[in-house]
């Protein structure tokens, strides 16, 4: 049988939070269970927003919560480099193969055209109507601007079995529209890159947060194309502020550092993600290894789970 391999794959745009511990501690635990191969992966894409500083910190974090990994930027691996920021030639390698397709097209719309075409979505849930499908005409103002490059999807409904959130149907046509493989700074999207290294890093499982769940099919489509095989995916429910608020980086009391600061030890703030995870009774101090024997996708709760950093102490 082929050994289980799972990731980290963290952005470092600012401070770990609680969701990005419950998540890694999830993704340790499925992989640790199963006595696989841990791989951390940085997923700094965006030079304007990633930052040495915050690798190295979320690294530290890590090793103190006592999640640990074979593979990454700082001990190597087979497949290495293992930051996202090295790996670029990978993803123009991978787009030119899908352009081989005939699915890419250059898109110039502006930032204003693409709200005007989708004023009630936010930017990161707006429907791509296609605008750019059809060649625009005035050829002499898209020499101006560089595009972004933009996958056709074919319409029609795709689906997969998530180990949590069970059987997933999107049509990705519809609910998403042509969506974008690189921006027009150059950066290749997150949608192309995570597919790339997953499939080079031969992941065979990827947990991680129900945020993304609504993206696996875009990735499941470019896995096709590619001629990849796709791994198996778990969506594991959010942690959620009591006013019911997804935890973002800027909520500086739930990251670790804020934690550490107030003297809480590793073992409490595992304990009680673990007990929020129902794989243990009570919220008391346990060690990471101490729960690989008694993880199970099963027991994790159905929807978001709603924390308070008063809790933990
Ligand atoms: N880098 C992404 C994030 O921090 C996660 C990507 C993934 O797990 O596929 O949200
Ligand atoms: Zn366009």
């Amino acid at each position: 049988m082929r050994i289980m391999r799972g990731r980290f794959a963290p952005s470092p745009t600012g401070e770990i939070h609680l969701g990005n511990v419950w998540t890694a501690l999830l993704a340790w635990l499925q992989v640790r269970s199963a006595g696989g191969i841990m791989v951390l992966r940085m997923e700094d894409l965006d030079p304007d927003r990633s930052r040495q500083a915050y690798a190295d910190k979320l690294m530290a974090d890590m090793k103190w919560l006592g999640l640990d990994w074979d593979e990454g930027p700082d001990v190597g691996g087979p497949y290495a480099p293992y930051s996202q920021d090295k790996r670029r030639e990978l993803y123009q390698q991978a787009l030119e193969r899908v352009q081989a397709t005939g699915l890419i097209y250059p898109c110039t719309c502006t930032r204003a055209e693409l709200a005007a075409s989708a004023p009630h979505a936010d930017e990161n849930h707006r429907i791509y109507s296609g605008t750019c499908r059809q060649p625009k005409l005035d050829t002499a103002c898209q020499a101006t601007r560089r595009p972004a490059l933009r996958l056709a999807v074919p319409p029609g409904q795709s689906s997969f079995t998530d180990l949590h959130a069970g059987f997933v149907r999107q049509d990705i046509s519809q609910e998403v529209g042509d969506f974008v493989v690189r921006r027009s700074d150059g950066v290749h999207a997150y949608q192309l890159a995570v597919v790339v290294d997953d499939a080079a890093m031969e992941i065979t499982h990827v947990l991680r947060g129900n945020d993304l769940l609504s993206s696996t099919p875009r990735q499941l489509l470019i896995y096709q194309l590619l001629g990849l095989k796709a791994p198996v995916f778990t969506h594991v429910p959010l942690l959620i502020d009591p006013d019911g608020h997804r935890l973002s980086k800027r909520q500086h009391a739930l990251s670790i550092t804020a934690l550490r600061s107030k003297g809480v030890a590793p073992e409490a703030i595992i304990g009680y993600l673990a007990y929020k995870a129902k794989l243990i009774d009570a919220p008391q101090p346990v060690k990471a290894t101490e729960l690989i024997t008694s993880f199970c996708i099963t027991k994790l709760p159905a929807d978001s789970v709603v924390i308070n950093s008063d809790d933990i102490r």
